[in-house]
């Protein structure tokens, strides 16, 4: 699942050649909802946590979302996509720009102030400049308390934006336990580790590279290399509903209690 700042990115990229500009043509062949009409003005590209909004005059918005597989990409007029076409499931186009949305199982517009707004569920999104943080450190009483940890973190109801790798990253960070349930961590446990996974989305974004300490990440992705504050072998396990790898240094992220 790409984390909340591969989508402010994206929207951040489509942005100067999208808003503003006048739609010539929308293909979205398994849309839900209005389709969008050649003339419409584009009024907005934005992000909210994973979900990408593009708003249209009339207050149509086409909302997508990517989950593990979906990448919107700018193609300047006449030149070839980089993916194969028929795993194009939106495609815009403008006066010198085709936007295309490849492999997005989200594909839908709403009107707002008419249809629900597909984003009202998430949390305080991590990847602005000033989310209230202290509204997603409550949140987390929207999570069963025996939940673990870092499970909870991925949970977007809590906080919006935290994907896999900075589940791991944020965690090893704090020294959390990625496996201590959610009602053994204290407030100013819980609050550290929403604050640091702010600091550390907002410092990547714009960046082609993730980088939480110098030279790369800390645990992501290095099992068994070791851990760059104690030299203990980083470990990894599959955990919560959907079997997601956590990446973790057992010296550094011991369970609540059990600190040095
Ligand atoms: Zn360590």
């Amino acid at each position: 699942m790409p984390e909340g700042d591969t989508i402010h990115n994206t929207a951040a990229r489509l942005r100067p050649a999208l808003e503003g500009a006048v739609l010539q043509a929308f293909e979205a062949k398994r849309l839900r909802g209005h389709r969008a009409r050649p003339g419409m003005r584009i009024e907005s590209v934005g992000a909210v946590g994973k979900h990408l909004l593009i708003g249209f005059e009339r207050n149509l918005v086409l909302h997508t979302h990517m989950q593990m597989k979906g990448s919107w990409h700018l193609v300047a007029a006449g030149s070839r996509w980089p993916k194969p076409a028929h795993l194009a499931r939106v495609v815009l186009e403008v006066a010198d720009w085709q936007a295309v949305c490849f492999s997005a199982p989200v594909v839908e517009t709403y009107v707002v102030g008419h249809d629900p707004d597909p984003t009202a569920h998430l949390g305080p999104d991590l990847c602005d400049e000033r989310p209230d943080l202290a509204a997603g450190v409550e949140r987390f009483v929207l999570v069963d308390e025996g939940t673990e940890i870092g499970p909870a973190l991925l949970d977007q109801r809590v906080v919006a934006g935290i994907g896999n790798v900075y589940k791991s990253e944020v965690l090893h960070a704090c020294g959390v336990d990625p496996f201590a349930a959610i009602e053994t961590i204290d407030v100013g446990t819980r609050r550290r580790l929403v604050e640091t996974a702010h600091r550390q989305l907002r410092m990547i974004l714009g960046r082609a590279r993730r980088e939480t300490v110098p030279g790369g990440l800390a645990v992501y992705g290095r099992a068994n290399r070791p851990c760059r504050i104690c030299g203990s072998g980083v470990r990894v396990s599959r955990q919560g509903d959907h079997a997601r790898a956590t990446y973790w240094c057992p010296r550094c992220q011991v369970p609540p209690g059990n600190e040095r």
